[in-house]
């Protein structure tokens, strides 16, 4: 009893500083935690977009992960600032957009060849600047049935971004060229490198107000192949694409059709295989497909 009284208060102590010091670690934890979750989401998440189109390297540019979760943005970029005329609507089953940018190209009919052996339409996101049967690849998408959007005419970051007039002059080009080719006034668009990157930030504000002005929709994506690496193995490229469809009921999948990218068509069949066996339906996108879940 004695041995007990004597220690009963050093005990207590002690039972008071490891409290004290389990609450100070779980502050600092909890601290930790908030702090990174805020660093993360105010990063600017940037295109892992690297183009077959020499883009140079801007120090400030911060690699993003490879599948961004969206929505995990502000509730100003949850309402999209292109708020189209039509009311937009996510689809009620699982859907896969397919994307493929930067082209046509000499891949551009192979890939229409595959997408048609599996029923599948899927969305362009067009540039002007490289493809010799230009004219005919865009006719040629528009006949089978995929959605032709605006990608840009140059692809030329620092030009586009310069300002405003400069964007809606590279983009009015475009748009002039598909509509010539096609007759198709497209009304959807996506921004060479993301509608964040590290070429926009001054001009982004105003020509995000100019095509919601003019109507047009832009969409970023959910989904990245990552096929804009140097070389990528096509069984990488359907992991990526495989990996990141399943975490979301509804994905817009980035990928690309320049002429150098034949492990993407290569890894075409498996990625749509897979899909189709697990029950996903393929779809193009056009306005009415809601836009805000994809803007970064
Ligand atoms: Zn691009």
């Amino acid at each position: 009893m004695k041995i007990i009284q004597s220690r009963s208060p050093r005990t207590g102590r002690k039972r008071l500083f490891t409290i004290l010091g389990l609450a100070a670690a779980a502050v600092l934890i909890t601290f930790g935690t908030v702090l990174q979750l805020h660093l993360s989401n105010s990063q600017i998440p940037l295109s892992p977009e690297k183009t077959a189109h020499p883009v140079p390297a801007v120090s400030s540019v911060k690699k993003k992960k490879t599948v961004s979760k969206v929505p995990r943005a502000s509730s100003a970029q949850q309402a999209p600032f292109c708020t189209p005329a039509v009311k937009q609507t996510l689809p009620n089953g699982r859907m896969v957009y397919l994307t493929f940018d930067d082209g046509p190209s000499s891949l551009t009919a192979p890939l229409l060849d595959m997408l048609d052996r599996y029923g599948v339409k899927a969305t362009f996101f067009v540039v002007g600047a490289y493809d010799k049967n230009e004219t005919v690849d865009l006719k040629e998408i528009a006949r089978r049935g995929h959605t032709i959007g605006v990608h840009s005419y140059s692809h030329d970051y620092r030009k586009i971004y310069a300002s405003p007039e400069a964007f809606f002059r590279d983009f009015d080009r475009m748009h002039t060229l598909i509509q010539q080719a096609t007759g198709v006034d497209a009304k959807i668009l996506r921004f060479p490198g993301g509608s964040v990157n590290g070429y926009n930030k001054k001009t982004r504000a105003a020509i995000l107000k100019g095509l919601q002005r003019r109507g047009y929709v832009y969409y970023d994506w959910n989904v990245s192949a990552e096929d804009a690496v140097r070389r990528p193995a096509s069984q990488n490229l359907v992991q990526n694409v495989l990996r990141g469809v399943h975490q979301h009921r509804v994905s817009v999948v980035l990928m690309h059709n320049t002429a150098a990218k034949e492990a993407t068509l290569r890894a075409m069949p498996q990625i749509l295989k897979s899909l189709k066996s697990e029950g996903y339906a393929f779809g193009k996108l056009d306005p009415s497909v809601s836009s805000g879940p994809f803007a970064f």
